[in-house]
């Protein structure tokens, strides 16, 4: 295992609930440490790039609206195995099938509003990690 970061968001599910430290807890207390955290209100042109790849699924439009619905907080997240580890910690995308302990399972909404996102692979999380962060704002 190698020390890894990741891109993490608390989507607007959750800070409209006001449970970021929540979540920030099932994040601490998994080895996983917060080198770079900030507020955001991601644009509409934001977050369709951010989810192209998504582009030409059904749920797009609907998730680029979500994702615009409210204030989202983006996070680096550095630890061993970070982005394995995190998508373990965050469950399954759906939250009706994520396991119990989960940050999906205790606190996601619906599959569209599930609280959090994790880069998938170790290119995604460094080019993810670029589009929001400068190297001056990641203090490891
Ligand atoms: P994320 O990329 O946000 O970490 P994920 O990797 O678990 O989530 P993806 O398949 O990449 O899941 O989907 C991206 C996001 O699009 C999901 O987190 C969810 O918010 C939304 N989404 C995915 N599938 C659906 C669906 N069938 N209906 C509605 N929204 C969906
Ligand atoms: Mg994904």
């Amino acid at each position: 295992m190698a020390t890894e970061r990741t891109l993490s968001i608390l989507k607007p599910d959750a800070t409209r609930r006001n449970i970021t430290g929540k979540i920030n807890d099932k994040i601490e207390s998994a080895s996983l440490r917060i080198i770079a955290q900030k507020r955001l209100w991601l644009t509409r042109s934001q977050a369709e790039t951010f989810y192209s790849v998504h582009s030409s699924h059904s749920f797009f439009n609907d998730l680029c609206t979500f994702m615009t619905s409210g204030p989202v907080v983006v996070q680096v997240l550095e630890g061993e195995n970070a982005i394995a580890n995190y998508r373990a910690v965050m469950g399954a995308t759906n939250p009706a099938n994520a396991n119990p302990g989960t940050i999906r399972k205790e606190f996601a909404e619906s599959i569209e509003a599930n609280s959090v996102h994790g880069s998938d692979s170790a290119e995604t999380a460094s080019n993810e990690i670029k589009f929001f962060f400068s190297d001056l704002e990641i203090v490891g």
